[in-house]
């Protein structure tokens, strides 16, 4: 199953839903599978795991010990397991990207649909400023994480923009908007965080300032187009893991006509998730 396909499930499940209020209700989604979540101690890196009752029910337990978005995200991965009918592999922290199991990215890109509904989701984006500041403010309005938020709000925004997230210095995952993507701006996975950018100072502990100028061919492979680009990051030294914003300020880099991708992306919300997401291999191809 791609991620087209998994994206389109979990809007059918949303659909089936309804949920209308921010931030939705996880306990709704579960309840639609027939649910009931627990929080217990589980061990130190385990997020959840769910198991069939002899009644047809499910239990979902989530790690109490974790926080509040860590156990609603948990609990829609729970359901997409059931939905998607993929059996758990949670031999591998689920937050590291380079050693997550195609199954479970695929949950996991489920998960994201359930707590950022592309209805509910994409008119925010539009009306929202650029920066990691307005991201953390629309994190908070869905009470998602701040990775998940700022993947998806790349994914959907009309700009030029692509969120990076690194783990190590190195580049795990790029998810760019339509009009970066048709731009050709590619951001390689492995490399390392550009030298002197502002995601590489912020890893030597910097503090954090305000988005800044950054240098696009430093981040673009084979970048040779004018345009002003800025950066906006935030490090977590707990996981080593690096969030980087980045985007355009020129006019001149949109595409200038509207072709039938553009016109389903607008209509339909589908084209953005073509070869963005955190699937494996797809971030070691050049689109
Ligand atoms: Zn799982």
């Amino acid at each position: 199953m791609d991620e087209l396909a998994v994206a389109m499930k979990a809007r059918d499940f949303i659909a089936q839903c309804g949920p209308s209020a921010l931030p939705v209700s996880v306990d709704s989604y579960a309840a639609k599978i027939g649910g009931v979540v627990k929080a217990e101690v589980l061990g130190e890196n385990e997020d959840a795991w769910s198991v069939k009752l002899p009644t047809g029910k499910y239990r979902i337990c989530v790690n109490c010990a974790q926080n509040g978005r860590r156990q609603r995200f948990s609990v829609c991965h729970e359901v997409a397991h059931v939905v998607l009918e993929i059996t758990a592999d949670h031999s591998a922290p689920s937050w590291s990207f380079a050693r997550r199991p195609p199954g479970e990215i695929a949950c996991d890109v489920f998960a994201a649909e359930l707590l950022l509904p592309y209805k509910l989701f994409k008119p925010r984006v539009d009306a929202s400023d650029m920066g990691l500041k307005a991201i953390g403010e629309l994190a908070d309005e869905f009470d998602a994480s701040l990775i998940s938020t700022a993947s998806r709000f790349a994914t959907f925004s009309r700009e030029l923009c692509g969120f990076v997230l690194s783990e190590g210095g190195r580049v795990r995952y790029c998810a760019r908007s339509t009009s970066l993507r048709d731009a050709r701006a590619w951001v390689k996975a492995g490399t390392a965080l550009p030298t002197d950018s502002l995601s590489a100072r912020l890893r030597e502990g910097a503090v954090p300032t305000g988005p800044e100028e950054a240098e696009p061919d430093q981040w673009f492979e084979d970048w040779d187009r004018d345009g002003s680009l800025y950066e906006d990051a935030r490090h977590f030294s707990q996981w080593d893991q690096t969030l980087t914003l980045l985007w355009f300020d020129e006019e001149d880099l949109r595409p200038q006509t509207v072709d039938r991708r553009q016109w389903e992306e607008e209509t339909q919300g589908l084209r953005e998730l073509d070869g963005n997401l955190p699937w494996p291999g797809k971030s070691k191809r050049r689109p």
